[in-house]
């Protein structure tokens, strides 16, 4: 590791006079930089933001995050998206507090070993909080480092993995390692763009192998994309007399695990969810149907609403379900998809947004 690389100098000025202001910087406290860390994996940092600062509202510790029921946890995620994160962030809590008497641990390992905690998150929590020097490679900074060095490798490949963890390491700046990370995010945030990078503005631009070549679009390589899987969902909304209708939480090793539902029925292809409609039509009296399409990492999920009024629920001793009122629906945390059909739908209202 060197300091010597005139990369991270002219990094560290820019990033001095251009970074954002955003509520976790400047801050070294290590449960708030990991709170940021993992809210705003996968998230944008505008939506983000809100969650970050309802959890350090509602969560002000690491005790407090521990000793919350996990549904409240999942609740206060609700509309984020990619859950898991919340159960592992909860459950790494929980081991802070039980391993470490509620402190946050200091060693890059140790922080690496809490539960969802992979090399980038530690890295970026032992140099932001402790200055610590390891490298925090993320996606901004796979991009930054692939255009710098015009890597040929595929950059999700092990090869090209190696390469830019390398290169990391060598352009850290040792003295101040939580600076130069948030640099590196930074400049890959709101320069070095996924599509059009602002090259002309770039502070490094003269040591840029990709802007000198003019490929700056060439990079970074990526192999293959990973297959999605369709997956085709019949929610089956059924609303009594009395306002009444039944959800569910889903318990399987699954997306959303966690979350509430309404009877779900999963078909093997749109054809089949069609079949399905119409036998569920000629039952009961339909209310309400709706169609969306949800894209997750890597499953689409084709899923259709079907709302019946019904004299009496069926299957309401069916698998855990839940009997309430749909006003009472607004208690539970439902994921993304759903709560997108209750503000649309016709006689529901929830909300996905942080209250
Ligand atoms: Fe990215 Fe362009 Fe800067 Fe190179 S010159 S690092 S491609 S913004």
């Amino acid at each position: 590791m060197s300091n010597a690389h005139p990369i991270t100098a002219k990094l560290s000025k820019w990033y001095e006079k251009h970074r954002r202001k955003l509520p976790w910087r400047d801050s070294s406290n290590p449960y708030h930089i990991w709170l940021s860390e993992v809210i705003l994996q996968q998230t944008r940092v505008d939506q983000g933001t809100a969650y970050y600062l309802r959890f350090v509202e509602l969560f002000p510790t690491v005790r407090d995050l521990a000793k919350a029921h996990e549904d409240v946890v999942l609740y206060a995620w609700q509309g984020l998206g990619y859950y898991s994160r919340a159960r592992n962030l909860h459950a790494a809590a929980k081991a802070i507090v039980d391993n470490y008497g509620g402190e946050f641990p200091s060693d890059y390992a140790a922080i690496r070993s809490l539960k969802g905690i992979g090399d980038y998150t530690a890295a970026a929590i032992a140099s932001i909080a402790y200055g610590l020097p390891h490298a925090a490679v993320d996606g901004n900074v796979n991009r930054v480092i692939a255009r710098l060095f015009a890597i040929e490798a595929p950059v999700d490949s092990p090869t090209g993995k190696k390469q830019i963890a390398a290169l990391a390491e060598e352009l850290l700046d040792c003295k101040k390692p939580g600076n130069h990370n948030q640099a590196m995010m930074e400049l890959g945030a709101l320069v070095c763009t996924p599509r059009n990078p602002n090259c002309t503005n770039c502070p490094i631009k003269v040591h840029c192998a990709a802007f000198i070549s003019k490929k700056q679009d060439s990079f970074p390589i990526k192999q293959g994309k990973t297959k999605v899987r369709n997956r085709y969902f019949t929610y089956v909304v059924f609303i009594d007399k009395n306002q009444e209708t039944l959800i569910r939480k889903r318990e399987e090793k699954d997306i959303w695990q966690g979350l509430h539902e309404f009877p779900l029925i999963e078909s093997n292809s749109s054809h089949d969810q069609e079949v399905l409609y119409s036998s569920l039509d000629t039952q009961y009296s339909l209310i309400d149907a709706a169609n969306y399409l949800h894209i997750l990492s890597h499953q689409k999920l084709h899923i259709a609403f079907l709302s019946f009024r019904v004299e009496v629920l069926p299957f309401a001793d069916w698998n855990n379900t839940i009997r309430l009122k749909i006003d009472e629906l607004n208690r539970f945390a439902f994921p993304r998809a759903l709560t997108r059909y209750l503000s649309d739908a016709k006689g529901f209202s929830v909300s996905n947004a942080p209250r």
